[in-house]
């Protein structure tokens, strides 16, 4: 496809939402330096036109880094007998929240390992506890997969948003990256149950994971236009030294930016991190994201003593701050590109208008 041809689809990604998979194909295969500025300044412009200059923030709280999944990818797989692992207790999370309320946090996301200790007993107690304390503020899990029980119990319990990457939409890939327990099937049912309960989902995948094509993340931005989901998270894949991938390749930023691009045009509203996978292989990640089109950052409250064990990858960054300092930074990395971290809680809102 001529580079005119490539700039026709843009634009009618950006009038329709939604490509055919062929189509993303020829995107994301043929892109280059003057393709990514065409669609960086169009999917800048659609956040822009939604969120201002504005990015939400939301305090991350790693509550456990023990995991019963063995995902080939991940640093805290079972199977890593060199993982650390640790697991907040109900008052150290508190004192996360409280701590990161003070510091203007209105949204909290509980994520960890797919941990058994944190039964629907142990963790709605949690949840009760946050939603009376913090009645202003979102809560949102990241926990895995778990039945849809459980994900109503949570939800009754207080919990208004969930994040679940569905990690590739191609179920072969999705079988290269996991062991077989663990289906792409499963997944998008875990999605669609916490839809249809009302919370605000969150899917996502990572970016250059090993034996990924052109064709599986178009099948990926298919997906998401199809599924309509509210958040979607996407970072580089980043190799762990103790995981079968140690010797894989990392994704690359320009991809990365490019697919972020992408789905800021397919979901003019929704809530897209600029993430801290981003920040780790290239420092100046994060603000790249945001600059074209991403709308939300993650800082860390977790305890600082145990930043380190939540080790999904290598050189993880912000693992030694406070999260005071870590506020602190992302707030003044964020004026420098002009924009603006702002308290508000960010729930997603359907329509054409502004959304802050
Ligand atoms: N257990 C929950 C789950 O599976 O959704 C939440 C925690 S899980 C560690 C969070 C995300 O980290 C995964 O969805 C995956 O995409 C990402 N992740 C894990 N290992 C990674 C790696 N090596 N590089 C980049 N991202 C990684």
């Amino acid at each position: 496809m001529t580079t005119a041809e490539l700039k026709t689809l843009i634009d009618k990604l950006e009038e329709k939402s939604s490509l055919g998979k062929d189509e993303y194909v020829e995107l994301i295969k043929n892109r280059g330096a003057e393709i990514d500025q065409y669609l960086f300044k169009r999917s800048q412009a659609v956040s822009q036109k939604h969120f201002d200059n504005k990015v939400f923030s939301r305090g991350l709280i790693e509550l456990s880094s023990y995991c019963q999944n063995d995902c080939y990818y991940c640093g805290i797989r079972k199977s890593n007998k060199n993982a650390e692992r640790y697991r907040l207790d109900k008052g150290q999370i508190l004192s996360c929240c409280e701590n990161g309320y003070g510091l203007g946090f209105r949204t909290f996301v509980l994520q960890g390992g797919e941990d058994p200790f944190f039964n629907d007993e142990i963790l709605c107690d949690i949840v009760f506890e946050i939603r009376n304390k913090y009645p202003d503020c979102a809560i949102t899990l990241s926990l895995g997969e778990r039945s849809r029980e459980s994900y109503e119990k949570l939800f009754d319990a207080g919990a208004n948003r969930y994040l679940l990457r569905h990690e590739t939409a191609d179920s072969d890939h999705y079988s290269r990256l996991h062991p077989a327990e663990l289906t792409l099937a499963n997944r998008i049912k875990c999605l669609q149950d916490l839809k249809d309960i009302g919370y605000q989902v969150g899917c996502g995948f990572m970016v250059g994971s090993p034996f990924q094509t052109s064709e599986h993340l178009a099948e990926d931005l298919v997906f998401i236009q199809e599924f309509r989901p509210h958040m979607v998270g996407i970072g580089p894949f980043i190799p762990h030294h103790d995981t079968p991938f140690a010797d894989c390749a990392a994704g690359t930023v320009e991809l990365t930016l490019f697919m972020l691009g992408l789905v800021r045009l397919i979901l003019p509203n929704g809530l897209l991190p600029s993430t801290t996978a981003l920040g780790t292989i290239d420092l100046d990640g994060r603000e790249k994201g945001l600059l074209v089109g991403a709308n939300v950052v993650m800082p860390n409250l977790s305890p600082v003593e145990v930043r380190k064990k939540y080790l999904l990858y290598d050189n993880k960054i912000c693992t030694g701050e406070e999260a005071g300092e870590c506020r602190l930074c992302l707030d003044n990395r964020i004026k420098k590109i002009g924009y603006e971290l702002v308290s508000a809680r960010g729930d997603y809102t359907e329509g054409d208008g502004k959304n802050v």
